[in-house]
């Protein structure tokens, strides 16, 4: 299942930036995802909770950023927000454009009990 290898892969970033013995007072960790980065956040969330639950991060969960898919056109150089995730330029109907956001899938902050962020 696709979410419960990137819930393993959250697990190892927390791992690395934040030290064995503070690892039960991980609270939030904040995800962005990208609204065409393939992931359901419900089923990551999930996912994250089946892995660490009885470990020392049970207590934690994951708070997403949803990052909108937005393309710029080469043609007319708009900006725009695609809803549905086609890549033509709804102002001139260009094809030549490149994706700006909308396909992230990152770790931006773990914040631990007493709110000490690491930030990343
Ligand atoms: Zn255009």
């Amino acid at each position: 299942m696709h979410e419960l290898s990137i819930a393993e892969g959250i697990i190892d970033i927390i791992h690395q930036h934040v030290t064995q013995e503070r690892l039960h007072d991980v609270r939030s960790v904040r995800v962005k995802v990208g609204t065409f980065s393939g992931v359901v956040p419900d089923s990551l969330e999930f996912s994250y909770q089946a892995i660490t639950s009885g470990t020392t991060l049970e207590r934690s969960f994951l708070m997403f950023d949803r990052i909108p898919f937005v393309i710029q056109c080469m043609e007319c150089q708009q900006e725009s927000v695609s809803e549905d995730g086609i890549t033509l330029c709804p102002v001139c109907n260009s094809v030549n454009t490149k994706i700006i956001s909308g396909k992230e899938l990152q770790v931006k902050d773990i914040e631990l009990e007493d709110v000490q962020q690491e930030n990343l």
